[in-house]
């Protein structure tokens, strides 16, 4: 796999990772339109363990992140939730759960999306020469974020306009915070687990 044309008849699965603290209308909305658009069987999203790139901020604990996940994808036939870097422990990085997606995943091809402004840093992240021969990857755009990165090989990575969606999880745990609403901003259900567990009200 890697970058290059598709092969025929091999599964397609998605990968959308992230911290998802919490998840919100933006990342469905890109796994969907990705999910459409490389014609995708599956898209597994996977919570991270304790993200490095956040370490100056308390993130929320593990299980309340995959919960969320869990709830915001339920009723969508086509997405799943993956374990694998909550379970781990320690710090995520992606060729970890690439590598592990892999083991798990035979006779798959891995499409690892997420936002440009990631996919921007993709070489400073760990093992990023090998991160492309695991997987294709599909840097999604959102307002204000542009790939500026020249130094990304060529073939091995899409990008993919999503419908506008100005929604952030910063943004949305201010909001918790403030006490604004974030209703229609993150599904219903969530917007409802984070009132039960009380998420985001320090902030
Ligand atoms: P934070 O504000 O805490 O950084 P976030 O909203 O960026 O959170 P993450 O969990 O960090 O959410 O994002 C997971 C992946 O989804 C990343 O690749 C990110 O770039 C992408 N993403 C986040 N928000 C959007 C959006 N509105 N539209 C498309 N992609 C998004
Ligand atoms: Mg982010």
């Amino acid at each position: 796999p890697g970058g290059g044309p598709a092969t025929p008849g091999k599964r397609r699965l998605g990968v959308m990772g992230g911290t998802f603290d919490p998840i919100h209308h933006g990342h469905l909305v890109a796994a969907s339109e990705v999910a459409a658009q490389f014609d995708l069987d599956e898209v597994v999203f996977v919570p991270t363990g304790q993200p490095w790139q956040k370490s100056h901020r308390q993130v929320s604990l593990a299980e309340d992140r995959y919960l969320m996940t869990v709830i915001a994808t339920a009723e969508n036939p086509q997405f799943s939730v993956s374990r694998i870097d909550i379970d781990r422990g320690g710090p995520t990085y992606t060729v970890d759960t690439l590598r592990d997606l892999r083991a798990l995943n035979p006779d798959t091809d891995l499409f690892f999306i997420t936002g440009a402004d990631a996919l921007g840093q993709i070489l400073t992240w760990r093992d990023s020469k090998e991160l492309f021969s695991l997987a294709h990857f599909i840097g999604v755009t959102r307002p204000g974020h542009h790939l500026s990165d020249p130094g990304l090989p060529e073939g091995g990575v899409s990008l993919v306009e999503v419908p506008a969606l100005a929604i952030s999880s910063t943004d949305c745990r201010a909001r918790v915070a403030k006490g604004d609403p974030i209703w229609y901003m993150v599904p219903d259900g969530v917007v409802r687990y984070i009132a039960k567990r009380q998420l985001y009200r320090g902030e």
